[in-house]
């Protein structure tokens, strides 16, 4: 007789898988996990050749301002360094990013056994989740946070507690309350995506002196280096030894390295270690290595960033008053405003070759994003949007 013993693992959670006549064609939506039917995939901003496929135009005449990615294009510190690492792409990647690790510490001014990267600080994310989360469990957010959280939330069978913005910022004296035994993590985007709002210093570090210890608190610092008079999170976090923080932030916006998908985690030793078992060996290429490393030191890059950046919102703004456009002030890389029907104008935009962001998902209908571009974009974008307004 053959062994049929099975080997068992310790179920989180049990699942049984419904019958099936002998006659029944197995489909794999039979073998899926219940509830992976009802997800929902995350929308991202559309690519520039799929609307230009869509709508018969010519790509070179479309203008994208709805991922937040950088108008100025990559650092060209990292395009350089990113060739020469190109001779070596037949062999697989530093695992442990040594050398990327070392160059994040010392211009954070941590070691580097305090830093995670991820392929894209969403995949820190979803590590994160798998690393806390059992079925059943807790999040807690903003309700027009990062719609991320809550997908991820979804896959793995947590429960989601949004919590009410107040004037389209965190209310974190809300999120705290929203706390109980079950809650495992906190997120908490600062300054937020969609909104483009921050908390102020002294109600972050209030809040940060509160948070309970058996959740692990993640700030999403994805707009971080946008920031005039930025937090002091790694203080927080490193400085007062707090076990169950960790930071979150990426390549993909101020440096422009949005498609090479690379991003890191700031946290204590422990956490840094936990997130490494559910990491992927080889989760970030040798290409994003080296090009975020290069980043790292470019600098003019990044101040050239910021002032366009400042100048597009500062016009963004001005433009919106003058239209009598009711919009959220914004310390990040794009800007909210109300236009009414938010899809409507979303599909006039993309019908004039401008894609930007409706934010029905986020129960913001009424409201567009728009990421802010080069000075020409800018331009384009407000004409193009006086001609669909009036
Ligand atoms: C853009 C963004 C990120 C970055 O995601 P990557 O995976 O690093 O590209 C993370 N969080 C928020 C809130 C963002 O808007």
């Amino acid at each position: 007789m053959p062994d049929t013993k099975t080997i068992r693992q310790t179920p989180s959670h049990r699942y049984t898988a419904p019958p099936l006549l002998d006659t029944e064609i197995l489909m794999p939506r039979n073998i899926a996990l219940p509830h992976i039917e009802g997800l929902v995939s995350y929308e991202p901003g559309r690519p520039i050749e799929e609307v230009a496929r869509e709508l018969k135009l010519r790509p070179a005449s479309i203008i994208k301002l709805a991922s937040n990615e950088n108008p100025l294009g990559p650092s060209p510190k990292a395009v350089a360094a990113m060739r020469r690492a190109l001779a070596t792409a037949h062999l697989y990647p530093d695992g442990g990013s040594y050398y990327l690790r070392q160059g994040l510490a010392k211009h954070l001014d941590v070691q580097p056994d305090n830093i995670v990267l991820g392929n894209g600080s969403n995949e820190l994310i979803e590590m994160l989740f798998h690393a806390f989360v059992a079925p059943g469990d807790e999040i807690v957010c903003g309700e027009r946070a990062f719609v991320v959280y809550k997908l991820c939330a979804a896959m793995l069978q947590a429960r989601t507690v949004e919590v009410p913005f107040r004037n389209h910022v965190h209310d974190l004296d809300a999120m705290l309350a929203a706390c109980n035994g079950r809650t495992k993590i906190i997120f908490v985007a600062n300054p937020n995506n969609p909104t483009g709002t921050r908390v102020d210093n002294a109600a972050f570090c209030r809040f940060l002196d509160r948070v309970p210890n058996h959740t692990i608190i993640v700030l999403d610092e994805a707009y971080y280096e946008f920031l005039d008079n930025p937090p002091d999170t790694i203080g927080h976090i490193i400085g007062k030894r707090a076990p169950n923080i960790i930071a979150l932030r990426t390549f993909s916006k101020i440096v422009g390295l949005a498609g090479l998908r690379i991003g890191y985690g700031i946290a204590g030793k422990e956490m840094v270690g936990l997130l490494n078992k559910v990491r992927q060996p080889f989760n970030v290429n040798s290409i994003a290595q080296a090009g975020a490393l290069a980043s790292l030191s470019d600098h003019a890059h990044i101040k050239r960033t910021r002032q366009s950046n400042k100048q597009g919102l500062a016009y963004l703004s001005g433009e919106f008053r003058k239209m009598k456009l009711e919009f959220i002030p914004s310390v990040a890389n794009f800007i909210c405003v109300r236009v009414g029907n938010g899809r409507a104008v979303f599909d006039a935009l993309q019908r004039r070759g401008v894609i930007v962001r409706p934010l029905a998902g986020y129960r913001m209908p009424e409201w567009v994003r728009v990421t802010v571009g080069t000075m020409s974009e800018n331009r384009r974008f407000i004409r193009e949007l006086k001609t669909i307004m009036k």
